[in-house]
């Protein structure tokens, strides 16, 4: 069903993020008629464009970033017709606020408004004092936080203080678009519809679990950016701390948005603290060096970042997580990330115990549960069962039980913003993440950057196009396990 008529201001109107990702998915939820017409996607920046401008550069990233299959000229059209754009300095008050009052103060003030922060967070707590000073936080106004919300928890908290100063934290959704890819929103359904996993979901059955978030790329054009951050920051403190909470979370009272969080954040606050000292046991990080993906050879990355620059930043991150509960009592959650990697893929491996006993030929492998994220979302159970080959005796051998959900349902996977924009329209902050839980991840990892710091974890190199340093491996074997391509060696 449609969602109410709504207006989007978007600061940062002119990034990458908004031509690569919002638009599109704006454009995708419009066309699938969950867009009233009357509705207005509200661009502003710095740049002095006009509103033809700015749709035209609207157009070009439609083209860019859509598949030509969705694109029909009349949509489009339509589409476009919804696109304003609006100069203004976000984060100064003598700005043209007057302008984007113009085009606001015209409507209901019941008319859903939401403010989406896609600026670097620095400005953040400017730009809502702004919005306050001019009078456009009404009721019916929410505001988007892009990630990275600080950079340890002091600076979130900072942050968090001064959008909090301005907008309940109802009204404000911390955006972290893992939580909107929909294998994600899969495990909800996977352990909480199926009992038959659920009852299977701990310490009795689980030996160990992997979440990886690997990429092929490099730092591409956004090395300035990363270099402040490293994956620690930019990919663990978020997205797989995400994924660790909705995989070992207990299940919730109900969907409703708090019931699930409260969930997910008994994990963080259960997660072993990891000491500056113990880094060197608990985590592995690494940076890539020159090296092959496909038949491409690639640079370092440093000379990715430029010439004569030294860095000490992590492109790579193993950890190994823990969580004090007795469902997860001894069972490690191991979290890896990482850029230049041997193969683009986000997934989940559960891991079960091996069978006390084997009466077969050979030993059965143990169960693996493997929640593929992305690519070809999907989720795969191996199981071991009767090797076909004619011989003596009942030998065994591995085979998948596997769903492929494009290929199961037919339908196109949306990308992760389509749900995540208009779940804010909807003012449904489940996807979310609230203010207590940026606050708890981050105190889990202000610690492991403090002992990274002081050096008390070597930064190892690793060839790009492979699966990182050898530290990652080691943190794994110290306790019998391997990663998710060593088992398929
Ligand atoms: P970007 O390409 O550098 O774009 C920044 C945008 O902010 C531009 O439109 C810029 O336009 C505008 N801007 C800068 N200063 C401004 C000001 N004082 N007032 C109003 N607008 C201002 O950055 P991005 O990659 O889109 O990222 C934006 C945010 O999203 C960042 O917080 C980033 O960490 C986050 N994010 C990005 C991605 C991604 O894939 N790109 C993914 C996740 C999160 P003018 O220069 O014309 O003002």
């Amino acid at each position: 069903p449609p969602v109410d008529t709504f207006d989007y201001i978007v600061f940062g109107g002119t990034g990458d993020l908004t031509m690569r990702k919002l638009l599109p998915a704006l454009y995708h939820r419009y066309r699938d008629g969950q867009i009233p017409d009357d509705s207005r996607i509200i661009g502003t920046a710095r740049s002095p464009l006009s509103r033809a401008d700015y749709q035209q550069r609207a157009h070009a990233a439609l083209n860019e970033h859509v598949q030509p299959g969705a694109l029909d000229d009349a949509t489009v059209q339509r589409f476009l017709n919804m696109v304003h754009y609006v100069s203004l300095n976000g984060a100064e008050a003598d700005s043209d606020w007057p302008a984007l009052k113009a085009l606001l103060d015209g409507v209901p003030a019941t008319r859903i408004r939401v403010y989406y922060l896609a600026t670097s967070p620095a400005l953040y707590g400017q730009i809502c004092e702004n919005l306050n000073t001019q009078g456009l936080i009404t009721g019916q106004s929410r505001v988007v936080l892009e990630k990275p919300i600080g950079t340890d928890l002091a600076s979130a908290e900072a942050i968090n203080d001064s959008v909090g100063r301005h907008f309940h934290e109802n009204q404000i959704f911390r955006i972290d678009h893992y939580l909107g890819k929909e294998t994600v929103q899969n495990l909800i359904a996977l352990r909480f519809a199926n009992p038959v996993f659920e009852r299977l979901w701990s310490c009795d059955a689980i030996d160990y679990v992997q979440i990886t978030a690997a990429e092929t790329v490099g730092v591409e054009g956004r090395g300035a950016y990363y270099d402040r951050s490293g994956a620690l920051r930019d990919m663990i403190q978020n997205h797989l701390l995400q994924v660790l909470c909705l995989v070992a979370m207990d299940p919730p009272v109900s969907l409703e948005a708090d019931s699930v969080r409260n969930e997910k954040l008994k994990v963080l606050h259960a997660l072993k603290p990891i000491a500056a000292d113990d880094v060197a046991i608990y985590t592995s990080r690494g940076q890539y060096m020159r090296g092959t993906i496909g038949d491409r050879t690639v640079g370092s990355y440093l000379e990715d970042l430029g010439e004569g620059v030294t860095s000490e930043t992590e492109t790579f991150v193993a950890l190994k997580a823990e969580i004090l509960t007795w469902r997860w009592g001894n069972v490690p959650f191991y979290l890896r990330s990482g850029k230049r990697m041997a193969e683009k893929s986000s997934e989940i491996v559960i891991q079960f115990k091996s069978a006390p006993w084997s009466i077969f030929a050979n030993r059965p492998e143990p169960n693996r549960l493997i929640i593929r994220i992305q690519p070809d979302e999907g989720v795969m159970l191996s199981v071991s069962t009767k090797d076909p080959t004619p011989t003596d005796s009942l030998a065994l051998r591995q085979a998948d039980i596997n769903i492929e959900f494009e290929k199961a349902f037919n339908v196109r996977y949306p990308d992760a913003y389509e749900r995540l924009l208009l779940d804010v329209v909807r003012g449904d902050p489940i996807l979310f993440i609230r203010r207590d839980e940026v606050a708890a991840a981050w105190r889990w990892i202000d610690p492991i950057e403090q002992g990274w710091r002081e050096n008390k974890a070597p930064l190892e190199p690793y060839a790009a196009g492979t699966w990182g340093p050898e530290g990652a491996r080691n943190l794994l074997s110290q306790s019998g396990h391997l990663w998710h391509e060593d088992m398929k060696k």
